[in-house]
């Protein structure tokens, strides 16, 4: 690991501040990515930020009848609370599908959003990798890339979204709260926030220098059959191939998003419309413009399979609501 400098933020304002006056500054909470990237030499701050002492752990009601969760809230925290587990189960079931329970003990909300790709070249430094060395190529085009993504894929890579918290976020249409380095605030929709993988897959979100993640924010609830079914090669502690976050409501219509199939959490309008119709229009409407290998081709079939399969059990206990 590389030597580096270390401070604790008084506030997120400073905290925000300290990373525009320091280059290449990196802010750090849970550390459960951060610190594995740097032990391996991928990531390398010169400076560290540590967060753990700000404010911004509590889960509180919004004046709209949502749910404000602070950027440092727990992921175990997050899914135990009552609030979320009856009003957005969704969410609840997704975090409890993400990692081990160490991990989630130590995870942050804005840290499982911001985590990095679990593409294995991406951690291998002797192999090419865009987006860890942004113009150095793409060794999991042509290579191991059972794992990598189907859709919204670029010539520069086909790295997937690892996190399963940030597909349930998504499908709720979650809000992101940030300070920017001189103190402004700005809330931004986390249909906005990834970015595609386009020629500069490195550039990840839509965060500038020494912005932070203070909080997410949930609209009102939605109410109906919420379901998260993530299918992986083990049971715990390990990254989706494929996973369907889903809300049905009792009149057959619902939303969906998909993890472990793009770059970013997948989720498409025309798919959103198409619920009431049945699962083959709706995957039809998320895999209109696919690329995949002859390794990782199997996920749309694996994801038709369990969209099929998590909307018929959400459409039969929507009738019981
Ligand atoms: Fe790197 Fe993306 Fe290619 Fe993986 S898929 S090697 S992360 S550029």
């Amino acid at each position: 690991m590389k030597s580096f400098t270390y401070e604790r933020a008084g506030t997120p304002a400073e905290a925000a501040a300290s990373a525009a006056r320091h280059p290449g500054a990196k802010f750090i909470a849970g550390g459960t990515n951060l610190l594995d990237l740097m032990k391996l030499e991928i990531e390398t701050p010169a400076h560290l930020i540590d967060l753990n002492g700000l404010n911004l752990d509590s889960i509180q009601p919004t004046p709209e009848g949502g749910l404000r969760i602070g950027a440092l809230v727990r992921n175990t925290d997050l899914a135990a609370d009552m609030r979320v587990r009856k009003e957005y189960a969704v969410l609840s079931r997704a975090l409890l599908a993400g990692a081990s329970g160490q991990l989630r003990n130590r995870a942050t909300t804005a840290g499982n959003l911001l985590q990095r790709t679990r593409c294995p070249y991406f951690y291998d430094t002797n192999q090419p990798c865009n987006k860890r060395l942004p113009g150095s190529g793409c060794a999991a085009i042509g290579g191991f890339s059972r794992q990598h993504a189907v859709v919204g894929v670029s010539e520069a890579c086909i790295a997937t979204h690892p996190s399963d918290m940030a597909v349930a976020m998504r499908l709720l249409d979650a809000e992101i709260e940030t300070v920017r380095p001189d103190g402004t605030v700005r809330t931004l929709p986390i249909a906005s926030f990834y970015k595609a993988p386009g020629k500069t897959p490195h550039l990840e979100n839509a965060l500038t220098q020494g912005e932070l993640i203070t909080a997410v924010t949930l609209p009102q609830p939605l109410g109906g059959v919420q379901l998260y079914r993530k299918v992986r090669d083990r049971a715990s502690y390990a990254f989706a191939l494929v996973s369907v976050a889903a809300i049905v409501q009792p009149d057959g219509s619902g939303r969906v998003a998909l993890g472990g199939v793009a770059h970013k959490p997948w989720r498409i309008d025309a798919a959103d419309a198409a619920v009431s119709r049945g699962s083959k229009p709706v995957a039809d409407a998320l895999f209109a413009d696919t690329k995949t290998t002859h390794e990782n081709e199997y996920k749309l079939i694996l994801a038709q399979r369990t969209l099929a399969s998590t909307l018929t059990e959400a459409r039969a206990a929507s009738h019981e609501i």
